[in-house]
């Protein structure tokens, strides 16, 4: 939990991981033991702060996985996720977690539909849990679930009340991802202003805003951002850690000292361990990031990448690809054959060319290298079959 502590005497933007909690929470996602604690080794390597890691009342393998991982005594912190009672939390501290998160809805809708309940009711609940909570010793995260679709005075109620009561920061879950940029900034700004409260974005990707939203909270005055790897999460998922982190970099300028290298390597661990494929237009770690293919934009990146590319392909564990295909140029097919040590005059290029849009219309799709040598091979076997063009003939 090194970092962690490190990270909260500074005033830089601090990544809370929920990978392993509500990544897991995902429909028809389940990761083994084995794979929940490479997942988090990775995390920390990576140089996220800190790592929810289950649901300790769950009990079983969930709860043992949880100890095992606080022994590793990593740099993030670990913390538990919790229900706002007393028994749930004394299951996070049979794990040893040095931090929980107490959970209870404030919407309406929640209280009225879910719990059947009244705002009274959440209010000395979630009360009772963190001052008991405080008692142990852990840092504390008070979770209000479906806080964007809440009544604002409540919500201003609930995060003092949860403050009095020994909360550190507020995680403002927009739990059925319904915000949007414009209206998070509002509302953050003035939840801190009414409150004063440390505040965690939890964003959902429903409407695809996960992660705008959840910048935008951090210019209303944000400090942590909840994100999982892939953008794993329940529904539409959560906002992904790759694109939070890429973004805080090259957007915000703010560099947390994240291992970006390792992105690419961690998403496809992940993505193996969801069962859920890694597509190909990914942002930040898809095979298509830095895959280029018009002639135009080929023929760009060949000169300076920074004309296409926003980062390098290394920063984040990918390699550049020049694909041909139907919008190739003749420059980028140049290219493609010095790679085989082959220096195409500028007649063959364009030959080729010709020859390379018809098959990639008949296949529907780009070339691997293999079939563009089988197209050269048969180009030269052409020539060779009709030596004399009219040309040398008259
Ligand atoms: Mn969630």
């Amino acid at each position: 939990m090194k970092r962690f502590h490190e990270a909260l005497a500074g005033d830089l933007p601090m990544l809370v991981d929920t990978t392993l909690r509500d990544g897991e929470q995902t429909a028809g996602v389940v990761f083994s033991n084995r794979e929940k604690l490479r997942i988090a080794k990775m995390l920390d390597n990576l140089g996220v702060h800190q790592i929810e890691a289950g649901i300790p009342v769950m009990g079983g393998d969930e709860k043992e996985v949880i100890k095992e991982l606080v022994s590793y005594k990593l740099k993030a912190s670990i913390m538990a996720w919790n229900r706002a009672n007393i028994e749930d939390i004394k299951h996070s501290m049979d794990c040893g977690v040095d931090a929980v998160a107490i959970s209870i809805s404030t919407s309406d809708i929640h209280i009225t539909h879910k719990l059947k309940t009244s705002r009274e009711w959440v209010l000395d609940n979630m009360t009772k849990a963190v001052e008991f909570a405080k008692k142990q010793g852990f840092y504390i995260s008070v979770n209000a679930e479906d806080a964007s679709r809440s009544d604002f005075d409540f919500l201003v109620e609930f995060a003092n009340r949860a403050k009095q009561a020994g909360a550190d920061r507020l995680r403002f879950c927009d739990t059925i991802g319904v915000l949007e940029p414009f209206k998070t900034y509002q509302v953050i700004t003035d939840l801190i202003k009414n409150t004063g409260i440390a505040v965690e974005m939890h964003t959902h990707n429903d409407f695809g805003m996960a992660t705008a939203n959840s910048l935008a909270g951090l210019k209303a005055g944000a400090r942590f951002i909840g994100v999982t790897v892939n953008g794993l999460g329940e529904r539409a998922g959560n906002a992904a850690l790759e694109e939070v982190a890429m973004a805080l970099k090259h957007l915000f300028g703010v560099n947390l000292g994240v291992n970006t290298k390792d992105f690419r390597n961690l998403c496809e661990y992940v993505a193996r361990a969801s069962g859920r494929q890694l597509y190909p237009s990914k942002p930040i770690v898809g095979t298509n990031t830095f895959a280029h293919e018009s002639g135009i934009h080929a023929d760009g990146v060949l000169k300076n990448p920074e004309t296409y590319e926003v980062f390098s392909p290394e920063d984040v564990g990918l390699e550049r690809q020049i694909v041909i295909g139907k919008h190739s140029g003749s420059k980028a097919i140049k290219m493609k054959f010095v790679e085989y040590g082959i220096d195409l005059s500028d007649e063959e290029a364009a030959d080729l060319l010709a020859a390379v849009r018809s098959v990639t219309v008949d296949l529907k799709r780009t070339l691997f290298d293999k079939e563009l040598m089988y197209i050269y091979e048969d180009y030269l076997y052409e020539k060779k079959l009709a030596p004399s063009t009219s040309k040398e003939e008259t």
